[in-house]
């Protein structure tokens, strides 16, 4: 299957269980003994160091001109060399990060033409540093020539790449809006025949798309021709050979916190290009203004289990070096790094065997997507145990069987033939898909009303209520004197003696369920996903639950799991990993120790010989019965693997 990928590398970082740490040294961490960070490496059983080698700071000497070499690095030292010396003789592979995005006021006088221009000419210079343009020389000449410097002379394992296309906020979260520099002004008008806008829209997206994703291509190439044996790591999707990304915290950042961060990262990289290694890196710290007090310990705990259930590395970052002051992410992490080398044979090639497919939104298109429709429904399917995929590409097609095909905000024309094959489909979203689907009467932006349940012999988690609450966007479809949930819209609502008193029914539906060629597709017309993401109704959760199990009526998995229990069902060669999660320590805004579950019951479609579990070593009794294995876990803290053959 991976073949079919266009651009998928096979290597080390594909084959085998990751366990990886990176460091983001400070220019003072040049003079660090690299016998002692190894030692410590060595001691929590990391097989993987991503650790600084240049960029903004080189932590070896370098000759290029204008890069940088830390002051602190003592001289005749090499200690990116050192390290990687020392990390090769215990078995522990070594990626170096590069940030290009800044450089010197040397380079900046010598080069002027290379660096980022506010809208007004001026240069953005933050702690004497000046960033760079992804569409200058800098990147796309000077780069090259630090970077080949570098692969030469070191036998790495792979090359990192921080903060990778023209941030319009420094760290102090100051906006410096959108480089204007000559290259980008000549280049954007050649795109698009005008000038570049103050704000990004759609276009600039496209535009800063392109431009990071050129210079993603020349690094790519670079590094598989100079270190064919190396990996490519960065947090874009095209030319790598792993997808970076970060579960972390800002202060400032909307509530409601997104547990389930590590889970979607990992899940979403690994179905939108499954031959390449998803790397989603747990930061330690709270903001950029403490980079040295870590989150909790439990949400740390939680994201480094949801990375692995997932398919996903192992991966854990700190600031500095090991050597924290606040010790509690590292002393978190290091028994966790030590249970996975025990148990690494689980930890590698494993693939979602997840039978339903969630879209996030479009890669490569700069398009706007709601992102709380997506994790409303993302946290629908966990909370209601239905395994899934998510992707945000449409390769997949052909290459794949899935029962069902769920799509929010984004519901585009591959679907329609998708469907017409026999596929099953459901549309979650007030936006309409861009297949003909259903005759559209118009559009509401914001709708305070009601869905009357018509039917209920369709909706038997609805059977308490009548009614579902309406507040967002609706699209009127063509009306149905047999459609089974209803629009009633706004009416009075106040004082008390008026409510609702002049209601009235109408033939709107809530809900379409189509027939095209040999498929169905099923449209909810309305926002489902951010109504659940922010108000978690029950009813929500039927109606969801029952299109679902209509459209897709055998289930993979049936349990009487809490819903804070994520599972996750993976392929590992011949054999099937179901991975429990336990979320019930999080609560608000903190995350604490688990509650512990006792007495799990699940049952899974298929017939398997044996169900081991390996957090609490034990063989369970299995019972094979109407197409499932049926099986009970004793016991769940914060998270168990069942091995299943
Ligand atoms: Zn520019």
């Amino acid at each position: 299957m991976l073949s079919s990928f266009a651009g998928a590398r096979d290597g080390w970082w594909l084959n085998e269980p990751i366990r990886w740490v990176q460091t983001n040294l400070r220019e003072t961490d040049a003079n660090l003994d690299a016998a002692h960070l190894v030692g410590q490496l060595a001691d929590m059983r990391a097989n993987v160091l991503l650790i600084g080698m240049g960029g903004i700071t080189a932590y070896y000497p370098t000759r290029i001109e204008f890069h940088t070499i830390s002051p602190y690095l003592p001289p005749g030292h090499d200690m990116f060399g050192d390290v990687l010396q020392a990390a090769h003789a215990k078995g522990i592979r070594v990626v170096g990060r590069f940030d290009f995005s800044k450089t010197s006021k040397a380079a900046f006088d010598a080069h002027p033409e290379w660096f980022f221009r506010k809208a007004n000419g001026d240069p953005v210079i933050y702690n004497g540093l000046y960033s760079t343009c992804i569409n200058g020389a800098y990147y796309r000449e000077q780069a090259v020539k630090i970077l080949s410097e570098a692969l030469d002379k070191y036998p790495v394992d792979g090359l990192f790449f921080n903060m990778f296309g023209n941030q319009s906020r420094d760290y102090s979260g100051n906006d410096v809006g959108l480089c204007h520099c000559a290259v980008c002004r000549r280049k954007y008008e050649q795109m698009f025949h005008k000038e570049l806008p103050d704000k990004p829209d759609d276009d600039y997206r496209k535009f800063m798309f392109v431009s990071s994703r050129e210079v993603a291509a020349i690094f790519g190439d670079l590094i598989h021709k100079k270190r064919p044996q190396a990996g490519y790591f960065n947090y874009v999707q095209e030319s790598t050979d792993g997808i970076m990304s970060e579960s972390n915290t800002a202060v400032a950042r909307p509530l409601p916190m997104w547990p389930y961060s590590a889970s979607d990262n990992v899940n979403r990289a690994l179905n939108s290009e499954p031959g390449k290694m998803p790397v989603n890196l747990c930061m330690q710290f709270v903001d950029y203004w403490w980079r040295f007090a870590t989150v909790t310990r439990d949400e740390i705990a939680l994201r480094l289990w949801e990375n692995i259930a997932n398919g996903g590395a192992l991966a854990f970052e700190v600031n500095g070096t090991l050597d924290q002051q606040d010790r509690q992410a590292v002393e978190t992490a290091k028994p966790i790094f030590r249970w996975l080398a025990d148990h690494e044979q689980y930890y590698s090639r494993e693939r979602s065997a997840a039978r339903v497919l969630l879209l996030a939104g479009p890669a490569n298109t700069g398009q706007t997507y709601s992102q709380r429709s997506y994790r409303g429904l993302f946290r629908l399917l966990s909370e209601e145990h239905i395994p899934f995929a998510v992707s945000n590409n449409m390769r997949w097609l052909g290459t794949r069987d899935f029962d069902l095909v769920i799509a929010t905000d984004w519901a585009p024309p591959e679907l329609r033939g998708y469907a017409e094959g026999g596929g099953r489909v459901l549309i979650v979203s007030p936006r309409e898909p861009q297949f003909p689907l259903a005759s559209i009467v118009r559009k509401s932006p914001d709708v305070r009303g009601y869905f009357r349940v018509r039917d209920h012999s369709l909706f038997p988690s609805l059977h308490d209520t009548n009614l579902l609450m309406l507040e967002g966007p609706f699209t009127e479809l063509a009306g149905d004197a047999k459609a089974p949930l209803t629009l009633i819209p706004p009416s009075m609502i106040g004082p008390p003696e008026k409510v609702h008193v002049d209601w009235k029914d109408t033939d709107q539906p809530g809900l379409v369920f189509r027939t095209m060629g040999k498929g169905t597709v099923a449209w909810i017309p309305w926002d489902l996903g951010a109504l659940y993401y922010r108000e978690s109704l029950p009813a929500y959760a039927g109606l969801f639950r029952d299109v679902v199990d209509r459209l897709q009526p055998t289930r993979q998995l049936r349990t009487n799991a809490h819903p804070l229990v994520e599972m996750t069902w993976m392929q590992q060669g011949d054999r099937k990993l179901l991975h429990l999660i336990n979320l019930s320590g999080h609560s608000q805004t903190g995350y604490f120790p688990p509650l512990p579950m006792i007495d799990i019951r699940v049952e899974i479609a298929g017939r398997f010989k044996e169900a081991i579990s390996a957090r609490n070593p034990a063989h369970l009794q299995v019972h094979f019965e109407n197409g499932y294995t049926r099986f009970t876990v004793p016991r769940l803290t914060g998270y168990e693997l069942i091995v299943l053959n």
